[in-house]
């Protein structure tokens, strides 16, 4: 299927960072994570940092009106001609419209929106292992965990059916290893 405008879709744990390093080489894109966007500024210590480390910090997500200035910034630039993979966003409903209404601007189709399923109880196992590894403070704590879970199903898992009618869902299984995972996600661009 063609096309390279992408919205990769996912709990947290689900391995979206990972795979995007995967698919943004395959599909000569930029990676465009709002997450990272959000660390990068936090790490700097700037003005929308400091805004984004209070909700981060407690597995909130940083309010729509900040994030899609950000987005919207970024999807302005010419390197997005070509296509991207947006990685985190939209991350609620009403910034998937605010995407539909960016792009419809910008005279760009969104083509697919690859979601990576996997069950609640492994993304909790993910992410507590994850806090060993990466050390990211919003994976330390179990009641941020759980935060981050319930802004997902409460906040982002709609935007699936906001999505699903314009036919562009495409289910990943996302149980599995990496590559086996990426094999899946490669199949859709084939
Ligand atoms: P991530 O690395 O994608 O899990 O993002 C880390 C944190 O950044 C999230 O828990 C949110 O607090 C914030 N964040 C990332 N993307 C968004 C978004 N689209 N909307 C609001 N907050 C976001």
């Amino acid at each position: 299927m063609a096309g390279k405008n992408v919205v990769l879709f996912g709990p947290p744990g689900a391995g979206k960072g990972t795979q995007a390093v995967k698919l943004r080489e395959l599909l000569d894109v930029p990676h465009i994570s709002t997450g990272d966007m959000f660390r990068y500024h936090i790490k700097n210590d700037t003005e929308l940092g400091r805004t984004a480390k209070e909700y981060s910090n407690s597995g909130r997500l940083v309010p729509d009106e900040v994030t899609i200035a950000m987005v919207k910034e970024r999807l302005g630039r010419d390197d997005v001609k070509g296509g991207f993979l947006l990685d985190g966003f939209p991350r609620s409903v009403p910034q998937a419209e605010s995407l539909d209404k960016i792009l419809g601007e910008l005279g760009i189709k969104l083509d697919h929106v690859v979601n990576i399923a996997v069950a609640d109880q492994e993304v909790k196992d993910r992410l507590a292992k994850r806090a060993t590894i990466e050390g990211r403070a919003d994976d330390a704590d179990p009641k941020v965990i759980e935060n981050r879970l319930n802004t997902y199903k409460n906040q982002s898992e709609p935007c699936l059916t906001f999505y699903r009618p314009k036919k562009i869902v495409r289910d990943v299984d996302g149980i599995g290893a990496i590559d086996d995972v990426f094999g899946r996600i490669k199949a859709i661009f084939s």
